[in-house]
């Protein structure tokens, strides 16, 4: 069958084999054919070579982590022939540290957790692939055009969970919510802040392309001025762009008690100045609390699930800019200006 690979820390590797073979039994006992795999910014690092890593004992990885697929046979009667299905990206550590003993894998402590697609495990960008019931998320059937919106949604919703948690130290009734920046990840966040009923507000660079309409179309406030020029201070931000000046000015923008949660991750290499004391004085004064997010456990991903299937599905269809089919592969991998969300379709 033919799978989308790469030699992990070799830039250029990427390839599309015909002769890959069959998923292993031991997998999983669910086999699935994939209809689709979502494209973000990981996998272009991992083709560049500077992440990403083999499974043992061989020197290629399959790419695609964010996976739809078709069920077709589970044994296990969990999920049905012909049911939507996307598989839970990170498996918990083999030790396992206390987070992963209680499947809360998307906190594990010693980072020996693995990944289809990223770390150890082989990816979704393959023909079939197989899934263990406890890594396996049924979808509603109507899903099956933005399905693939899954895992960058639990990313988001785990976000949220995290938010709502830290906001239960003390009374908390947050009204208005600021997104800093509006890729894929930005928008979902803009979404779920939406569907709290949150007073919704989105900051990206572009004032250009579908972005500012798919803003406004969740009723959000699209800016593309500069943060300390906003006009009010957000109870909550979530922080999607990792640009550092942005980070900052979060921190500083955020209202009393506030909340921001940092979801894009930085690139690294670049200094700016900063006065620490200023910002940790802003930071005690007010009660505020920065913490960082990554990564989703099954709670997240099953009420990602529920909240595609609440959203507008011509809203998440207009989030995928780019359809390319598996043929032309690697026209999926180089993502343009206008792009959102790119999917390798395996169905074309
Ligand atoms: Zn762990």
């Amino acid at each position: 069958m033919r799978a989308v690979t790469v030699i992990p820390g070799v830039a250029g590797s990427l390839r599309l084999l015909d002769d890959y073979p069959e998923p292993a039994t031991e997998e999983g006992s669910i086999l699935v054919e994939a209809l689709a795999v979502g494209i973000c910014g990981t996998d272009i690092e991992i083709i560049e070579g500077l992440y990403g890593e083999a499974p043992p004992g061989i020197d290629h990885l399959v790419l695609g982590h964010e996976s739809l697929g078709r069920v077709v046979e589970d044994p296990t009667g969990t999920l049905q022939p012909g049911d939507l299905v996307a598989g839970i990206v990170r498996h918990p550590d083999p030790l396992p540290c206390p987070n992963c003993a209680v499947d809360e894998w998307d906190m594990c402590r010693n980072g020996m957790f693995t990944e289809h697609g990223i770390k150890a495990l082989p990816g979704f960008a393959r023909q079939r692939w197989r899934l263990q019931p406890r890594f396996a998320v049924g979808l509603d059937p109507e899903l099956v055009e933005v399905g693939v919106l899954l895992e960058p949604t639990s990313v988001v919703v785990k976000a949220w969970d995290h938010i709502d948690r830290i906001g239960r130290r003390a009374e908390w009734q947050p009204r208005t919510a600021l997104v800093t920046g509006a890729g894929p990840i930005g928008l979902l966040a803009a979404l779920l802040a939406s569907q709290r009923g949150l007073s919704v507000h989105v900051l990206d660079l572009v004032t250009e392309g579908p972005k500012p309409a798919l803003a406004g179309a969740l009723g959000a406030t699209y800016h593309s001025g500069p943060l300390d020029q906003l006009g009010f201070e957000p109870d909550v931000i979530v922080e999607c762009t990792g640009a550092p000046r942005v980070v900052l000015e979060s921190m500083y923008r955020v209202a009393p008690t506030g909340i921001v949660c940092l979801a894009g991750v930085s690139s690294g290499g670049r200094t700016i100045d900063l006065d620490a004391g200023e910002l940790n004085r802003t930071l005690v004064l007010e009660n505020n609390v920065v913490f960082g997010s990554v990564n989703a456990n099954r709670r997240h991903w099953d009420a990602a699930a529920e909240a595609l299937a609440r959203a507008d599905h011509a809203w998440l269809s207009s989030l995928i800019t780019r359809r390319v089919p598996l043929s032309d592969y690697a026209a999926a991998y180089s993502p343009g200006p206008q792009d959102i969300k790119v999917v390798l379709d395996f169905t074309a």
